[in-house]
C-alpha cells in the first residue's frame, strides 16, 4: 500500500474511465502535484441490503462494468479498489490505510446520495482532506436552467427551449483521460468482491449493447413508438450507470435527430425536478393530488404485476418487464396509466414495482414517468386524459407482433377476461379524481 499521499476518485454513476469529468480532474491534478489516483468503488450496503431479490441484474451490471474497467487498468499495472460496506465505514477505514489528500467524485442528485455525500464530506474535513465534486451525469444540473424570475422550470417545453438556447455556451470539450493515465496508482490487480460474497447471484443474461446505433437514432422519430421494433436505443442502463457519457450522446443527437435530443433533455429535466423538489420522492408533486382515495386492490395489483389483466398491451409490457428488466417507453406509459386510472392503485405501488424490476431504474426518471401517468406530476398528463389500452394496442402494435411475443396464449381460453371494463373504469377514475381535487 502506498505511503505517499493519494487522491481517491470515487466511482458512482459514472462507471467509465473515458470522458469522465472528476476522474480527469483527479488524474491531471495528481500528476501536477506528484500524487497518485486510487480509483475506488463501494458496493453500498445501505442500498444492497434493501434489495430483496438477490438475482438483481443491476448489481450484476455494476459488477460486470467494474470487471471491464479492472481488465483495462491491469494492462497498465494499476487496479480498482473495490470495497463492500457502508460509505461511512469504508471511508473511515480508508483514512486509516492511506494518506488521502483529496476525494473527488461526480454529482449525484438523489436525496439519499446528497445525505451520503454530506457525511463523506464531513469525514474528509475531519481528516484534513478536500472533497471535490463535479457535474458529469447531465448537461445542465440543479439550478443552471432557470425561468426569467430565477425559479426552476416545472414545465418541460419552456425548459427545453431554454436548455437548447443555453447549449451554445456548454463547453463540449471532452475529458480525455488517456494522456493522464500515468496518474493512476501502481498496484497489482486487486480482487473485486464476488456477487456471492455479497449475497447475490448472477443471472448471466445479456445486457443491452452500449454502441450508439446511428441507424436507430436517425430513424427514431418514425419508429420510436412501436414496441415490436427496436426503434429506441436501449442505452438507458448505460446512461443510468454512466458506462456511456451524456456529452457523447448529446453530440450525436445534435448531429442526427432532434426528437432523440428531446428525450435526453427529459432526462435532465426530471433530474433537476428531483433536486429542486425532493418531496416528490414520497409524495405528489402537486399536493392536492395526495388526496386521491386510491382503491389499492391487492388482487388487482397482483394481476397487473403478473401481466394478467386481460388487456393485451398491458400484459405484454408487464411480462416483458418481468422477463427482461426492460419495457418500451410507450408501454410504460400505458401500463402506468392503467394501474393508476383503470385500477385506481396508488402510483407509488407501481413506481416501487418498476424500481424493483427495471434494469435502467432511475429515481428521477421513474418517479417523473409515474407522476406523469398518474396526473400528479409537474408537467403531467391531465387527469382526464385516460389512455384506452385497446386503442393504444391498435395504433402502436397493429399486427399484434409485440403482444404475441409476450402473450402467446392471446387467442386461447387461457387468456383472462379484462379485469375491469374500460368505459366503467374511465368514468370511475374521472369521478374519483374530480371529487378528490374539489375537496382538496
Ligand atoms: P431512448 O428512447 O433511446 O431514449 C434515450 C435516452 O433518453 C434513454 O435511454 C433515457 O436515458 C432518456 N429518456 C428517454 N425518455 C425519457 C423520459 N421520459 N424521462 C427521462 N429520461 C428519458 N427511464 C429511465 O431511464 N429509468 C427509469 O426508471 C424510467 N422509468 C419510467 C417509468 C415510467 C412509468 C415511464 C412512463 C417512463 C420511464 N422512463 C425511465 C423513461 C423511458 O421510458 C426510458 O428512458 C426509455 O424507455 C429507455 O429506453 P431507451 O434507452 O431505448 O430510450
Amino acid at each position: 500500500m502506498p505511503t505517499t499521499p493519494v487522491i481517491l476518485f470515487w466511482f458512482r454513476r459514472d462507471l467509465r474511465t473515458h470522458d469522465n469529468t472528476a476522474l480527469q480532474y483527479a488524474l491531471k491534478s495528481a500528476l501536477e502535484r506528484g500524487l497518485r489516483v486510487i480509483p475506488l468503488f463501494i458496493f453500498d450496503r445501505e442500498i444492497l441490503d434493501k434489495l430483496t431479490d438477490k438475482h438483481d441484474r443491476r448489481v450484476e451490471f455494476i459488477h460486470h462494468s467494474l470487471s471491464e474497467m479492472q481488465r483495462e487498468l491491469a494492462l497498465q499495472g494499476s487496479s480498482l479498489l473495490v470495497r463492500y460496506g457502508t460509505p461511512q465505514e469504508i471511508f473511515a477505514q480508508l483514512f486509516t490505510e492511506f494518506s488521502i489528500e483529496e476525494v473527488c467524485c461526480n454529482h449525484d442528485y438523489e436525496p439519499y446520495a446528497s445525505q451520503r455525500d454530506a457525511i463523506v464530506q464531513a469525514l474528509c474535513a475531519s481528516n484534513g482532506a478536500a472533497f471535490t465534486t463535479f457535474k458529469d451525469h447531465v448537461i445542465f444540473e440543479k439550478n443552471e436552467i432557470l425561468t426569467g424570475d430565477s425559479r426552476p422550470y416545472t414545465v418541460f417545453t419552456p425548459y427545453s427551449k431554454k436548455w437548447k438556447a443555453q447549449l451554445s455556451e456548454f463547453p463540449f470539450a471532452q475529458f480525455p483521460t488517456d494522456q493522464y493515465r500515468s496518474g493512476f496508482w501502481e498496484s497489482p490487480s486487486l480482487e473485486i468482491p464476488t456477487l456471492a460474497s455479497m449475497g447475490f447471484q448472477a443471472t448471466n443474461a445479456a445486457f443491452p449493447n452500449k454502441a450508439m446505433r446511428e441507424d436507430i437514432i436517425s430513424a427514431y422519430s418514425q419508429n420510436r413508438d412501436f414496441p415490436a421494433q427496436q426503434g429506441t436505443t436501449r442505452l438507458s442502463v448505460h446512461l443510468r450507470f454512466g458506462t456511456i457519457s451524456i456529452r457523447e450522446c448529446v453530440q450525436t443527437a445534435l448531429r442526427l435527430n432532434e426528437t432523440w435530443l428531446n428525450e435526453l433533455i427529459w432526462r435532465d429535466f426530471y433530474m433537476q425536478i428531483l433536486w429542486n423538489f425532493p418531496h416528490i420522492e414520497n409524495a405528489a408533486f402537486k399536493p392536492a393530488y395526495n388526496h386521491i382515495p386510491w382503491r389499492n386492490g391487492e388482487y388487482e395489483f397482483q394481476q397487473w404485476c403478473e401481466g394478467r389483466t386481460g388487456y393485451p398491451l398491458v400484459d405484454a409490457g408487464m411480462r416483458e418487464l418481468n422477463a427482461t428488466g426492460f419495457m418500451h417507453n410507450r408501454v410504460r406509459m400505458v401500463t402506468a396509466s392503467f394501474l393508476t386510472k383503470h385500477l385506481l392503485i396508488d402510483w407509488r405501488w407501481g413506481e416501487r414495482y418498476f424500481a424493483q424490476k427495471l434494469l435502467d431504474f432511475d429515481l428521477a426518471a421513474n418517479n417523473g414517468g409515474w407522476q406523469w401517468a398518474a396526473g400528479t406530476g409537474c408537467d403531467a398528463a391531465p387527469y382526464f386524459r385516460i389512455f384506452n389500452p385497446t386503442s393504444q394496442m391498435e395504433k402502436f402494435d397493429p399486427k399484434l407482433e409485440y403482444i404475441k411475443r409476450w402473450v402467446p396464449e392471446l387467442s386461447s381460453f387461457e387468456y383472462p377476461q379484462p379485469i375491469v371494463e374500460h368505459k366503467f373504469a374511465r368514468e370511475r377514475a374521472l369521478a374519483t379524481y374530480k371529487k378528490a381535487l374539489q375537496t382538496a
